[in-house]
């Protein structure tokens, strides 16, 4: 990258950190940048600023909040006996997008992976029980995703809370095996919900 100047250089550097983003995307995403109105440029620079200085995870349900408790937890009008157990803030979104559900949420940041080292104290799980022991809970629904790792993860957390007696279900599988809760579409989440079964 020696040809351009030190900016330059710096900048497709940085621009390449990002996920999906390699050498040849971030150089045309720089020069993109450099040919872009003043205020346009530093309007992206400032919501990465403020993402970063604003956003944080509920100290409740983990979700990403720019606020604490985050509007979830903190709505009066949402059932509170109900506790959707998700892996990602992304998943939350696509949950609240088919307006279907109205209880909390619980994000644990990851799923259990023994191929990657990632188990149960590596995830946002602790405070799920602590949640379960402290507050008064009907119901889990597990909705971690339906590949090797999300399945691994809703038995897992169902073992752990069968002694409690609270009722444990799994989403149905209307969303494909190996899937994203993420990319699924809202009638398949519908679907995957209203099916949900009993651990
Ligand atoms: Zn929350």
């Amino acid at each position: 990258m020696k040809y351009y100047a030190k900016p330059l250089t710096n900048l497709i550097n940085q621009l390449s950190k990002l996920p999906g983003i390699g050498g040849k995307t971030a150089q045309r995403l720089a020069f993109h940048i450099l040919s872009m109105d003043e205020k346009d440029a530093i309007a992206i620079a400032d919501a990465i600023v403020e993402g970063k200085r604003f956003m944080k995870y509920c100290s409740v349900c983990g979700n990403l909040t720019d606020q604490d408790p985050c509007s979830i937890c903190s709505d009066a009008t949402r059932d509170r006996k109900v506790v959707c157990v998700v892996e990602s803030a992304k998943d939350v979104a696509a949950m609240e997008r088919i307006r279907e559900y109205n209880g909390l949420y619980h994000v644990l940041h990851g799923a259990i992976s023994p191929m990657e080292g990632i188990g149960p104290e590596d995830i946002n799980l602790k405070s799920l029980i602590v949640r379960l022991r402290e507050n008064d809970i009907d119901e889990v629904i597990l909705a971690t995703n339906p590949n090797i790792e999300g399945e691994a993860t809703a038995m897992y957390i169902a073992r752990l809370i069968k002694p409690s007696g609270i009722k444990t279900t799994r989403i149905a599988h209307g969303i494909p095996v190996g899937g994203d809760l993420e990319y699924t579409d809202e009638i398949t989440l519908t679907k995957a919900i209203e099916g949900r079964r009993e651990l």
